[in-house]
């Protein structure tokens, strides 16, 4: 795929009538793969020209991908010819710019869904042109598109991880420990109370690292190492389906790579065999 620059446009508003640009298609949760991206789902662009005939009132504009405009819909049935894929299926495999562009469409698509009406007076929302929210015309309540920041944490003891499986997880896969941030918390706060809640452990060095969006529905996941500081493991049953610490020779099945989980496993495993001091 040639590089891609996206840019959002600037407001919440319907799509464009005639649209000649990009659209990107759903069918419920699931991303739609035209027949020509079903050929190589994870190379070719999950945007295309095909103009499969909805209005604007249907769409939403999205922003601009290499300067065309680009438009989302949810549409009910699968076209024929076209393909449904599970959207953690596809974002999990896909490249950095498709996971950036298909994560953005889907918050956005999710959240005007549970926007019909002001949830403090019950009017009908509109639209406003200059700025990426819904207005209340009756009581001018703003609704900005809902983000819910979360921390996710990778324990390190020795060259021990502790790797957890939620009740969540389809398969045998362990990763971080992860959890939302509490109002009036900070994000490293967040870390010591849910290290402590489901392990019964205490961090100390606590690191950022990175962040990534997660559209399951809203998350923003802020990524962070820390160290063990003291207390024995024990898991919180209702949350986690086990806990352990695993040396990093011999790992579980973990997360794909695309994903923040696996890319703090996969600094601390570089760390630890190259004696890197976290710095
Ligand atoms: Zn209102």
């Amino acid at each position: 795929m040639q590089q891609v620059d996206f840019v959002y446009h600037p407001a919440v508003v319907s799509g464009l009538d005639g649209h000649q640009g990009f659209w990107i298609y759903f069918s419920g949760d699931d991303l739609l793969l035209s027949p020509v991206m079903q050929a190589d789902p994870m190379k070719e662009p999950p945007w295309t020209r095909e103009n499969l005939g909805f209005l604007s009132s249907e769409s939403l504009l999205l922003g601009k991908i290499n300067d065309v405009t680009c438009q989302v819909v949810r549409i009910a049935e699968v076209p024929e010819g076209w393909q449904a894929i599970g959207l953690r299926d596809y974002l999990i495999a896909c490249s950095a710019d498709s996971f950036k562009i298909v994560n953005a469409a889907s918050q956005l698509l999710f959240w005007l869904s549970t926007q019909n009406y002001c949830s403090r007076c019950g009017e009908s929302f509109r639209f406003v042109e200059n700025d990426r929210c819904l207005s209340c015309p009756a009581c001018s309540y703003k609704s900005y598109p809902k983000i819910s920041p979360c921390i996710i944490v990778l324990v390190v003891k020795d060259q021990q991880l502790l790797l957890v499986q939620s009740h969540r997880y389809r398969s045998d896969m362990y990763s971080c420990l992860a959890g939302f941030i509490e109002c009036g918390e900070s994000a490293e706060e967040a870390v010591h109370r849910e290290v402590a809640e489901e392990s019964g452990l205490r961090v100390t060095n606590i690191q950022y690292h990175s962040s990534q969006a997660w559209p399951f529905p809203h998350q923003l996941m802020l990524g962070y190492i820390a160290e063990h500081a003291s207390g024995e493991l024990k898991v919180e049953q209702k949350e986690l389906r086990d806990a352990g610490w695993f040396h990093i020779d011999e790992l579980p099945n973990i997360p794909p790579l695309q994903t923040i989980a696996r890319q703090l496993i996969e600094t601390v495993v570089q760390r630890i065999r190259t004696g890197t001091a976290a710095d």
